[in-house]
């Protein structure tokens, strides 16, 4: 395979499959960077039961095996590395994976999306991976009978707590305010979950350990009512952190306008960046819908206008 593409994704979310799909079909002959999780954060999903066109819901995962065997279908190619770097300052545009390898392009999509955010203490990062995880659909099967808590007001905090209760004998959502950012339908499902219990206006302090035989696992937190002061612990052997995202747009720092979080800038109505020929969409460039349908919407957007901006330098 050359090294020059007249179109390259990086990122393979439902934003960058349905910019393959478009590209695909206009006989561009995408190549998708899947990067460091193909597929994206579908993957780590469970029952997906709001985008259109499944009656009974889909899984997460196997909705994006599917758009990935329908890209390929119209020769859009993956390639499963991560990219490291890009210049955007001379044409064509290059880009690097992390091995190193340079790959050129006319135009450039990118679908790179968002990362689970962390609550930032020190106890977090130690027990990451040993009773603390950002992942219920990863990792809720280690928690069997056991009880665990879940950090967040949002609807990935409630769709994670109903998703553990399949699991873990007892689910308590701690939340920083007695309010929820959460939709009303997820909120009355967690509510109607007698495994479910709720602590708010609570932060997490610190997260309770131990470590035997060199093996570390998590015992419980320690926690701080915000209204009180009051601070007490609760045990538990897993903490699900669900406090939201940030998008992965680092390597544009410099090279595209983003805004103070880091989401991409576009202009109004289409999905250009400031650099002609390269295109953002998907929840690297939207902080308010962040909606699997909507990535596939800008997606689909973007390469339309990837497509527009082909023809134009090429007439
Ligand atoms: P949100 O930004 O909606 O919610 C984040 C939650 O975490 C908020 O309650 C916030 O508290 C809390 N939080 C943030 N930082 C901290 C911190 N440092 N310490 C403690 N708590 C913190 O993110 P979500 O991931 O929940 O949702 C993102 C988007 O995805 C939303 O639009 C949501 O609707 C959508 N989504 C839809 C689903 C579905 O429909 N099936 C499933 C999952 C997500 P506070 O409220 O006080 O700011």
């Amino acid at each position: 395979m050359s090294n020059h593409h007249k179109v390259i994704i990086i990122g393979s979310g439902p934003a960058g499959f349905t910019a393959a799909l478009y590209t695909a079909r206009a006989n561009l002959k995408p190549i998708i960077f899947e990067g460091n999780q193909p597929g994206g954060q579908l993957m780590i999903t469970t029952e997906v039961e709001n985008y259109p066109g499944f009656e009974h819901g889909i899984q997460g995962p196997e909705l994006m095996d599917v758009m990935r065997k329908q890209v390929h279908r119209f020769g859009a190619e993956s390639i499963y590395k991560y990219i490291v770097k890009v210049d955007f300052s001379k044409k064509p545009f290059s880009i690097w994976t992390d091995d190193g390898v340079e790959y050129t392009c006319d135009t450039c999509i990118i679908a790179t999306g968002a990362t689970a955010k962390l609550l930032g203490l020190e106890t977090e990062n130690k027990f990451m991976g040993y009773g603390v995880s950002a992942c219920a659909t990863c990792d809720g099967f280690f928690f069997k009978n056991q009880r665990v808590v879940v950090v967040g007001g949002g609807d990935t905090a409630m769709e994670e707590a109903n998703y553990l209760t399949h699991h873990a004998s007892e689910v308590i959502i701690i939340h920083r305010r007695d309010e929820f950012r959460a939709s009303k339908i997820m909120i009355d499902r967690a509510k109607k979950n007698p495994k479910i219990k709720f602590v708010t206006d609570t932060v997490i302090e610190e997260i309770l350990g131990k470590e035997e035989d060199g093996r570390k696992s998590v015992t419980g937190i320690k926690i701080k009512n915000l209204k009180t002061n009051e601070e007490s612990e609760i045990s538990c052997e897993g903490v699900f952190v669900a406090i939201g995202h940030k998008p992965n747009t680092d390597i544009f720092k410099g090279i595209l306008d983003m805004d103070e979080v880091g989401y991409l800038i576009t202009k109004k109505s289409t999905t250009e960046t400031n650099i002609e020929g390269v295109f953002a969409c998907g929840d690297a460039q939207d902080s308010y819908y962040r909606q699997a349908v909507t990535a596939a919407g800008t997606g689909c957007m973007s390469a339309i206008d990837a497509e527009r901006y082909l023809e134009k330098i090429n007439s």
